[in-house]
């Protein structure tokens, strides 16, 4: 059984009524609604949770972790953010949606700023498949079509991802690396670019199947962060760097 916890900041779904159409019990519930299954079992935490709903306990028993956020990513502490990262390190999976390229978590894991170019103006987008033979990837026909999504563009300031799964296609002309699969530490990463808050992406099927897709390939299948032998243990309990 895979443990999933679905966090999001969960902010524009009870301050905007369009989002709140689409999404009327919140981005998390309805990632949660379809990722359930007989191997995946799924949680789910919020911003306003006490420290976000996240501590190393309940990370130490999860396996996966996806993350949406967008207007209150310095609302999340630098404790939680180390708390994640470090968990990652150690060898548990991340999924990053949409605008959580710019979370603290994300960034921290990545070490650069994780800025893009974006615009709002309901261009439509083809995801195009790089890698048809790859996990993640399976099931989708070549090519997602998203009739609206935000666009987002390069450059995109990550580094180079280990895998370019997607590449984002969009009708103003933009394109954007939209499918980045990372190794840090022990852990596997995986950013995925659809999901604007204001356009019912994550009711997609093909959007459905691609995380669902991720989080079986980002599981860990070992879970531990690795020590430095000959200089002072580090252990869970005491971040890794700062
Ligand atoms: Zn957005």
């Amino acid at each position: 059984m895979i443990r999933v916890l679905v966090w999001n900041e969960y902010q524009h779904e009870l301050s905007d009524e369009r989002v709140r159409a689409i999404y009327p019990n919140g981005i998390h519930k309805a990632i949660a609604d379809f990722l359930g299954d007989e191997d995946i079992s799924v949680s789910t935490a919020t911003l306003e949770e006490p420290n976000c709903g996240i501590t190393a306990e309940r990370l130490a028993e999860t396996d996966v972790l996806i993350w949406w956020g967008h207007m209150a990513h310095h609302r999340v502490p630098d404790e939680v953010a180390y708390l994640v990262r470090d968990a990652v390190l150690s060898g548990m999976g991340a999924v990053f949606l949409h605008s959580a390229h710019h979370s603290k978590p994300f960034r921290y894991l990545m070490g650069t700023s994780c800025n893009l170019t974006w615009r709002e103006t309901n261009d439509s987008e083809l995801l195009w498949v790089i890698e048809p033979s790859h996990p993640i990837t399976a099931g989708i026909d070549r090519v997602i079509r998203l009739e609206a999504e935000e666009t987002y563009g390069e450059p995109f300031v990550i580094p180079t991802p280990d895998k370019l799964l997607f590449i984002g296609h969009f009708s103003g002309g933009e394109v954007l690396r939209a499918g980045c699969l990372y190794e840090r530490g022990n852990g596997k990463i995986f950013y995925f670019q659809p999901g604007h808050e204001t356009f019912p992406t994550y009711h997609h099927p093909d959007v459905q199947r691609v995380i669902r897709n991720a989080v079986r390939f980002v599981a860990p299948t070992y879970r531990q962060m690795t020590p430095c032998p000959h200089v002072r243990f580090i252990t869970d309990e005491e971040p890794y760097v700062r």
